[in-house]
């Protein structure tokens, strides 16, 4: 045989065995697989809202598809972490009380979520009408209050809303970064036909919800759906442990490893973020991975702290 044509033959037999090989995702969406991955009567950082009086913000509306001032009622509420939210409440809701009650239910809610989810979360204005909730990387989420009694019956009201706020506080952080499309390339797979169909603009926020199952301490997930999710996109999920324990690094030793929401960098083998005075945190990307200090606490020799999954355990969601 020609070598030309068999070198080229074999170049499009591999270029295509990705394709054939890609299994089909074992869920449609993520946000309705597991109702338990936070429930209703867990904690949340905020506590009551505070009225501010009513106030004109520019909105998006399902209803319209476009965004719109309104004059909405306006509450703030500030976590017991120091996270600051405000409430965006449609006047059409006809009262402040009314007002009010919709601003308490959405940001106790919004509080549930652990710290990554909510970390850009800033905002979030709720219209009436039976429209698909949203999540916007300028900070703000988008609730349709019409919609919430339909979340609630699934029991994924609590998913839903972190598969939204994946959108305003995950997606603008990872979907482009080389280590997450790497995670992406590696599994070969994708956990949802929503996030196959839509691998830049949903891959991340549908993973992230999976990702919480897996690391679930509740005790609620089951061992045959973490199973699951492992053997389809460990990739995905190792990408969060690092992303986890760095940023509860960040947040714990602030005097340390500042300033916080540092990119996490790349070298082969490792995983790291560097920071002013040159402390580093590196993962060693070994099976098992292992977390690792360098820089002057350590007199600049590499520290091993561990193996990570430790760390996943001690690092709060
Ligand atoms: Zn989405």
């Amino acid at each position: 045989m020609n070598t030309f044509w068999f070198r080229y033959r074999l170049f499009v037999l591999l270029a295509f065995v990705p394709l054939y090989a890609m299994a089909e995702p074992p869920f449609g969406g993520t946000a309705f697989v597991d109702p338990n991955i936070v429930v209703a009567t867990d904690p949340s950082v905020f506590g009551q809202v505070i009225g501010k009086g009513q106030g004109m913000r520019t909105v998006f509306d399902r209803r319209t598809n476009a965004f719109g001032a309104i004059n909405a009622y306006l509450f703030e509420a500030t976590g017991s972490d120091g996270s600051l939210i405000e409430a965006q409440i449609n006047p059409e809701f006809g009262s402040v009380d009314a007002a009010r009650v919709e601003a308490q239910r959405y940001t106790r809610l919004i509080g549930q979520m652990p710290w990554a989810s909510r970390r850009n979360v800033r905002t979030f204005a709720v219209h009436q009408g039976d429209q698909d909730f949203g999540g916007n990387r300028n900070g703000s989420l988008l609730i349709h209050a019409g919609r919430t009694a339909t979340y609630v019956d699934f029991g994924a009201l609590e998913e839903i809303l972190i598969h939204e706020a994946g959108h305003a506080s995950l997606d603008e952080r990872h979907e482009n970064a080389p280590a997450w499309l790497a995670a992406q390339a590696a599994d070969g797979e994708f956990i949802s036909t929503y996030a196959r169909d839509n691998p830049t603009r949903e891959d991340v926020a549908e993973s992230y919800l999976m990702y919480l199952a897996v690391r679930d301490t509740s005790g609620r997930v089951s061992e045959s759906l973490k199973t699951q999710v492992l053997s389809v996109i460990p990739h995905r999920i190792a990408y969060f442990d690092v992303e986890r324990v760095l940023d509860w690094a960040e947040r714990t030793y602030p005097q340390i490893f500042g300033p916080a929401g540092q990119s996490t960098l790349s070298l082969t083998g490792y995983r790291y973020r560097s920071y002013a005075n040159g402390h580093f945190m590196a993962i060693q990307e070994a099976s098992p991975a292992r977390l690792l200090y360098l820089g002057p606490l350590s007199n600049n020799t590499a520290l091993d702290l561990g193996l990570l999954s430790n760390w996943v355990a001690k690092a709060a969601p």
